[in-house]
């Protein structure tokens, strides 16, 4: 390893300063990368009354040379950067020498450390004054950082803190996040004595996903894996049913080249590029599960823009785009292949989703996680939705069906709606959506909002077959209509249009404001729930599902159908 040393001025200049430290999971994750970058094969950190009592994070790294371990409180000392130019290759997670005299500023600290090589353990203590030597001391090899009265000296922000337990979620948080960038690597946390969270190092990545999302999520996880022009992308991505209300399991990491660390960040390209990579399978306001690591060439990200190192800047953003989402999408075309894929032993997720039509799961049976890999996701019609026996329409709006082994409902909407959908995706990707001209041009009064957005957007409206312009300001001037909505209201269609690309916002890309009008169009021209269907047309129906690509979802990504399998149904009579 090599020896701490203080930044030059110039190479100081260029490191982007800043507040580090907020609260007690500040402290634990910049101990914690430290650790990391030491090479530590377990992480050990202990809390008292929140981490403001004390905070010790203990590793087995490298540890430091005993002349070096004043020098790292020095600003800008590190071992991991020598030159300005190497700010662009750097394989580590820290780089600007800043966390400990950070910390140090605004609490007691005293640092062990041994290398592996040495005969015994140098301590030193730092605080607002400066650090000092605190003799050799027995200690294993690693180094050991306590912290105690953090913000002692600045009860100003000690106010801002939340309680023991909001400030424990948070460093519960920020190793998590760690530690699954780091499967190899174990992690423990205790608060006041006792045990918050353990992972064992684990030797393959999805296992540290099994401890830190449950078994049942982590096994339904998509692997995905792509490569183009020196980027790469991989990770796991979960099934468009474990999507959760907001982005909080949306992990995305970044690393420069193969070797370099792993770096947790919050990118607003990455996480749409995500999104759009689930395209139509997303219900609106939900956000995919994923865990994904991206590799950047040298030269083409900078780490060094956020004070907290949570964002960084790509050169060509574009091109992560173009990698990371077709590469979702292909990852989950693949899982949730249509009738005639694989059949699987019916998942948990199929099983929480019938669950509520059946009452409480005390009295529903679920299933047992098999373990199996994730190839071939649920198919509640494996032989295809036209081989269904189908039974009878319930609560006017579901098909209530016999399969093999299985009872399946349909929700008719939902189903109806993907596939209209698809063929009028189909119809958009082979050339033109078919359309009927207005013989009078017909006005539709808006919002200025919405009529404002329609006019940003008169492209994908165009594509969809909704051709028109604004007129005045809050007026929108309707020339044609899709065929498939002939005679249908018009007005209400374009004002649920403007709606929705309202919530997709003015600056969405083309491509998925085009997606919101055409799922509007098919959410408007399908049968309700409440319509009744003559067994004819249920059958059409059916035997139309098979056509199309994703079965399971409604372009809203509500799910199209739920089962229940023979054998629940035994157990819920106690065969
Ligand atoms: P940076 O990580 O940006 O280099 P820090 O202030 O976090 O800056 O640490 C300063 C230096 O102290 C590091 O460069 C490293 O050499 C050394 N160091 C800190 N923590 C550890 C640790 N847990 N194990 C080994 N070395 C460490
Ligand atoms: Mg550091």
């Amino acid at each position: 390893m090599a020896r701490i040393v203080v930044l030059p001025p110039d190479v100081q200049g260029q490191i982007a300063a800043g507040e580090v430290i907020e609260r007690p999971a500040s402290v634990v994750k910049e101990l914690a990368e430290n650790a990391l970058d030491a090479r530590a094969r377990q992480i050990e950190v202990q809390l008292a009354s929140g981490g403001l009592g004390r905070i010790v994070v203990r590793d087995d790294g490298e540890g430091i040379a005993a002349d070096d371990v004043p020098v790292a409180f020095a600003r800008h000392a590190t071992s991991k950067l020598a030159r300005a130019d190497d700010l662009a290759a750097v394989p580590t997670l820290g780089f600007r020498g800043e966390a400990l005299p950070s910390i140090a500023a605004i609490a007691r600290v005293r640092l062990t450390s041994r290398r592996p090589d040495a005969d015994a353990a140098v301590a030193a203590e730092a605080d607002g004054d400066g650090a000092r030597a605190a003799g050799p001391i027995g200690a294993p090899r690693g180094t050991t950082v306590e912290v105690h009265d953090l913000f002692a000296v600045t009860p100003a922000r000690r106010k801002f803190l939340r309680a023991p337990a909001t400030e424990v979620g948070h460093v519960v948080d920020v190793l998590t996040r760690l530690a699954v960038a780091n499967p190899t690597v174990g992690f423990r946390l205790e608060h006041d004595g006792r045990e918050v969270l353990s992972l064992p190092a684990v030797r393959e990545p999805r296992q540290r996903l099994v401890q830190t999302l449950g078994r049942e999520r982590a096994t339904r996880l998509l692997a995905v894996r792509a490569a183009a022009d020196g980027y790469v992308v991989h990770g796991f991505v979960a099934p468009p049913a474990d999507a959760l209300r907001s982005a909080r399991l949306l992990w995305t990491y970044v690393a420069i080249g193969e070797r370099g660390a792993a770096r947790w960040i919050r990118d607003r390209l990455l996480l749409r590029a995500v999104v759009d990579g689930y395209d139509a399978l997303l219900e609106r306001g939900r956000y995919p599960i994923a865990m994904l690591f991206l590799e950047v060439p040298t030269g083409d990200v900078d780490v060094n823009v956020h004070p907290a190192k949570l964002e960084v800047r790509f050169r060509r953003a574009a091109a992560i785009h173009q990698l990371v989402a077709p590469a979702l999408r292909t990852a989950l075309a693949a899982a949730l292949a249509p009738a005639g894929a694989p059949a699987a032993s019916p998942r948990a997720s199929a099983l929480a989703e019938a669950a509520p039509a059946y009452g409480p799961p005390p009295t529903l049976p679920l299933g047992r996680d098999t373990g199996a890999s994730q190839a071939g996701l649920w198919a509640p019609a494996p032989r295809g939705f036209a081989s269904l026996r189908f039974i009878g329409q319930i609560f006017d709006g579901y098909l209530l069906c016999e399969g093999d082994g299985r009872i399946v409902l349909i929700d008719q909407h939902a189903a109806h709606e993907r596939v209209v959908f698809e063929r009028l995706r189909a119809e958009q990707d082979a050339g033109r959506i078919a359309r009927d001209p207005l013989l009078v041009p017909e006005t539709i009064e808006l919002d200025a909002t919405e009529a404002a957005l329609l006019g940003e957007h008169a492209a994908a409206l165009e594509t969809a077959g909704l051709e028109g312009e604004p007129f005045g300001e809050r007026t929108f001037l309707l020339r044609s209509v899709p065929r498939l909505l002939r005679g249908r209201d018009a007005g209400a269609l374009v004002r649920a249009v403007a709606t929705e690309l309202a919530e997709e916002g003015a600056s969405a890309a083309a491509a998925r404001a085009t997606h919101a009008v055409l799922a509007t169009i098919a959410c408007h021209s399908v049968v309700r729930v409440g319509q009744r269907l003559a067994s004819e047309e249920v059958r059409a129906l059916l035997a139309s599902m098979d056509g199309v690509p994703v079965a399971a979802h409604c372009p809203h990504g509500r799910p199209v159908a739920a089962e229940l399998t023979r054998s629940q149904l035994e157990a819920l009579f106690h065969r």
